[in-house]
């Protein structure tokens, strides 16, 4: 057991039907189906290896986009082809979730055979609106559709989803009621990597913020300062721009008027009290740029225009992150510094990134658009850890217990099923 959680190598999976949920939602193009980027498809790929070849009948479930990510919401049938070419066997594929025909097909597996349903949000109760709107307790969630019609099938369900831990739906919090669960080696490596971070970190330890995801990322600023786990976090992106303004910086109309209208105002307050208490460990850019008729500029925050929108931090900024970085020893990073799918504004973000892969300390790198920075600047390979999660692992951060950590929790109780 880790973190009171089965692993794998506390089960038996031999012969067994192993309901899998993993997490390999990726951007789509839904007009030709192609799949935009395929990193967490084959992050989850050591697991269902390792449940195949030690002789387990392998049902696979996930999502792809959802109600909240319409532009993604669509068949699984394109990941069962990437998942085949690579585990160098066929991944069986159906058009359905848990109804007749996809029963039929998970009791006719054979050992060491990978199934891939459907994906699960074609089931309304595994919808976001559905888990915002009724707050289904995981005993509830054991009795909806999905749960009711697959659970009977199954033996054991392994959870590899670290990337959806923070969502509260049936496929990932509900079977942990019925079967016995455990984690899979995915999980238990994300898990574990950002729970040393938030225990035992190496020492300088830094976070850099940005991007636009204001809300957790005030929660996890405020857990992360008071608990002592951070010692400077180097701000860039929305959030720095909110604590400026919130310290009675001009930085542009356009700035303030982006923040307002994304309904951040609300955050003011909250930036204003968190630099109150934390202000020594909370670092503010110096510099900030913005984009004149398609041509970056950049000021001192002092000498910002009145008329301008602040886009990407400016070039001293970045200086100073850059020794901060390469002197620390454990990095944590979520959220561009700037507009980095923009040239003019792409910078701050790709001058960071370049200190975070020249640094000799551990970085360790979640979130959607911090990934694509990364893949856009052929850095991958030099991160220390990509985590899957942008949202889950924020939300970790933020010191609460994740629904499906609790979940396994729960499911460690249960004994195997002989
Ligand atoms: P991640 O996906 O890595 O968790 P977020 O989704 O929180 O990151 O933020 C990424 C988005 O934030 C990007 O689309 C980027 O353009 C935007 N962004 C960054 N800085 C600014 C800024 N100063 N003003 C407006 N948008 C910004
Ligand atoms: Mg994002």
């Amino acid at each position: 057991m880790r973190f009171g959680i089965r692993t794998l190598d506390e089960v038996t999976v031999s012969g067994k039907t192993v309901l899998c949920r993993v997490d390999i939602n990726q951007p789509v193009d839904r007009k030709t189906g192609r799949l935009k980027s395929v990193n967490r498809i084959l992050a989850c790929v050591p697991t269902i290896r390792e449940l195949a070849d030690r002789g387990a009948r392998v049902v696979l479930m996930a999502h792809q986009g959802s109600d909240i990510e319409y532009k993604n919401f669509y068949t699984t049938k394109p990941h069962a082809a990437v998942l085949s070419e690579a585990l160098g066997q066929e991944v069986k594929w159906i058009d359905d979730v848990c109804g007749p025909a996809a029963r039929q097909m998970i009791r006719e597996l054979q050992d060491g055979e990978i199934l891939l349903l459907d994906n699960v949000r074609f089931v309304s109760e595994e919808q976001t609106l559905f888990e915002n709107k009724l707050h289904l307790s995981h005993e509830e969630q054991a009795k909806t559709l999905l749960v009711e019609k697959l659970a009977p099938l199954g033996d054991l369900y392994v959870c590899d989803a670290f990337a959806a831990a923070h969502r509260d739906q049936p496929s990932l919090c509900g079977f942990e009621q019925l079967l016995p669960s455990a984690m899979g080696r995915l999980f238990e490596k994300e898990f574990c990597t950002v729970s040393q971070i938030m225990e035992a970190p190496e020492r300088p330890c830094v976070f850099v913020l940005g991007g636009a995801k204001i809300a957790d990322a005030f929660l996890m600023m405020r857990t992360v300062l008071a608990r002592g786990v951070a010692d400077r976090i180097l701000t860039g992106g929305l959030v720095a721009n909110i604590f400026l303004i919130s310290q009675g910086k001009q930085i542009g109309q356009g700035s303030l008027d982006f923040i307002l209208k994304s309904n951040y105002g609300e955050f003011f307050d909250r930036a204003k009290e968190l630099y109150a208490l934390y202000g020594e460990r909370i670092v503010l850019p110096a510099d900030l740029a913005w984009v004149e008729d398609g041509c970056r500029r950049e000021a001192a925050i002092a000498d910002m225009p009145e008329a301008v929108a602040a886009v990407d931090i400016g070039s001293q900024t970045v200086t100073q992150y850059r020794d901060i970085i390469l002197s620390a020893s454990t990095v944590f990073i979520n959220g561009p510094m700037g507009v980095f799918e923009q040239e003019p504004s792409e910078y701050g973000t790709s001058a960071v990134w370049q200190a975070l892969a020249d640094t000799g300390g551990f970085t360790v790198l979640g979130g959607g658009d911090s990934i694509t920075a990364t893949e856009k600047y052929k850095l991958t390979d030099k991160m220390g850890y990509i985590c899957t999660g942008g949202g889950a692992l924020i939300r970790f951060l933020t010191g609460e217990e994740l629904p499906v950590v609790k979940a396994l929790r729960h499911g460690a109780a249960l004994p195997e099923k002989e």
